[in-house]
């Protein structure tokens, strides 16, 4: 067992804590107030290779993995720019790219990997919809099979950052779930080309990360040809964890990195602000529940490395397999992925929780103002309770999947 840092993810550390210094917390505490995308900070992503760490060098990117990619996250969120800072990354890097490289035909790849390497196609995913949340079988945007082109309507909920993308993935159900041999078949992914007559949307009003969009989403006898099925047709279902799998271990360390930030912010703090005689900073009330959370969120370090490490270890391409309509591309379910990227979330989230609450509580009235970025930190943290998995969600999962206990609901 190693537990050492490389050379090279060390090199990258360093370059994404150098990155995030030159964007301190007041940078994202503007753009948050004023709605403004965080332009500059997209591109010095960009300009440091940080949009293309899983693209192939022969498509512009730096052909490294998951691992790579969550080592920098957890970098930039520390050193200043929490969890909004790698929002983008998540959009574009996790969502669409990953997806692309793994399982994109050569065209595919062509087409977009080198424009998402550089930064200059940003991406989302679309697969929330009103009625289906947490429960992803009851999706209902279908893609139906006219000639030579799939007609795809449905409604979409929470898609985040499709006002600036020019490539989506786009989840449907090409058999929809009353005709599904098995309820995990018949999910289809598409690559949608945007700004698109077809496919409109609507801001919602959010609690944090404000200077990025949450849409609803309206999609009306959008045509697709085979060339954009991502994956296999009606086998999407395991493209799809292995896009919700690096979602979850990428927001874990989001969250470990924005926790630390806080509390090292704190910690600062606490050791100037004299209420009585000592610095607050002395009083075991505050430094019990800040030194707990550390070392749980450093637990949920190694647990979300490992989530990573099995990703990158375990991937292998999809293979052909026989089903009732002839040969198929079918790709893997890798479980134990899933089992470390459950765990890594629902712990990592409850301890950043944990964490940003105390160091709120460290800065009293101030915490609660506008003018100290804790109060940021908290409604950044507080979307990770619901996304990308509910926190219970992903207990169910360790429970059922993990543990073997019977299965709470149907
Ligand atoms: C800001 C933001 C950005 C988002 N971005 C995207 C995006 O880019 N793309 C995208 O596709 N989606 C996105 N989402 C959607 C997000 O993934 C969903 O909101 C999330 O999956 C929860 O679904 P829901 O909101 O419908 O909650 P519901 O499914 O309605 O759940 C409501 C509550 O019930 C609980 N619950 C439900 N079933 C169970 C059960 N069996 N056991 C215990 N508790 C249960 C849940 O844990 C939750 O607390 C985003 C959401 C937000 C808020």
């Amino acid at each position: 067992m190693d537990f050492s840092i490389t050379a090279e993810m060390e090199l990258l550390g360093k370059v994404a804590k150098k990155l995030a210094e030159n964007f301190p917390p007041e940078y994202w505490r503007k753009h948050d107030k004023e709605h403004k995308f965080a332009q500059e900070f997209w591109d010095a992503l960009s300009e440091s290779g940080f949009t293309g760490v899983v693209i192939p060098e022969e498509y512009g990117g730096s052909g490294m993995g998951l691992t790579e990619l969550v080592h920098i996250i957890y970098n930039l969120c520390k050193h200043g720019a929490g969890l909004a800072g790698v929002w983008y990354l998540m959009l574009s890097e996790i969502f669409v790219s990953l997806p692309i490289a793994r399982y994109g035909t050569p065209e595919q790849k062509e087409k977009y990997l080198p424009k998402l390497a550089v930064g200059e196609f940003e991406g989302c995913m679309a697969l929330t919809e009103p009625e289906a949340g947490t429960n992803t079988m009851r999706i209902r945007t279908l893609a139906v099979k006219e000639g030579d082109e799939y007609v795809i309507n449905g409604n979409k909920i929470f898609i985040s950052g499709i006002d600036r993308a020019d490539v989506m993935v786009l989840v449907t159900r090409t058999t929809p779930l009353e005709e599904a041999k098995k309820r995990t078949y018949g999910f289809t992914l598409f690559l949608v080309d945007l700004p698109n007559s077809s496919v409109s949307f609507t801001p919602i009003e959010k609690h944090g990360i404000n200077y990025s969009n949450t849409c609803e989403v309206l999609i009306k006898d959008l045509r697709l040809g085979e060339e954009n099925i991502l994956g296999p047709k009606d086998y999407g279902w395991y493209v799809l964890l292995d896009i919700l799998n690096p979602e979850r271990i990428g927001f874990a360390m989001g969250a470990i990195g924005t926790a630390e930030l806080a509390i090292n912010k704190a910690v600062e703090y606490s050791k100037g602000r004299r209420v009585f005689q000592d610095p607050i900073g002395s009083y075991q009330a505050l430094q019990h529940p800040l030194a707990e959370a550390y070392a749980s969120l450093n637990g949920a370090k190694l647990l979300t490395y490992k989530a990573a490490w099995l990703y990158d270890t375990l991937h292998k391409p999809p293979e052909d397999v026989k089903d009732g309509e002839g040969i198929r591309k079918k790709s893997y379910e890798y479980k134990e992925v899933g089992d470390y990227a459950n765990m890594a979330k629902a712990v990592a989230v409850e301890n950043a929780i944990r964490a940003i609450y105390w160091a709120m509580q460290v800065y009293g009235g101030y915490g609660y103002t506008l003018d100290m970025d804790v109060e940021r930190w908290w409604r950044e943290i507080n979307l990770l309770r619901l996304a990308p998995i509910t926190q219970q969600m992903a207990l169910n999962y360790i429970a059922s999947n993990i543990l073997g206990m019977p299965k709470s609901y149907r």
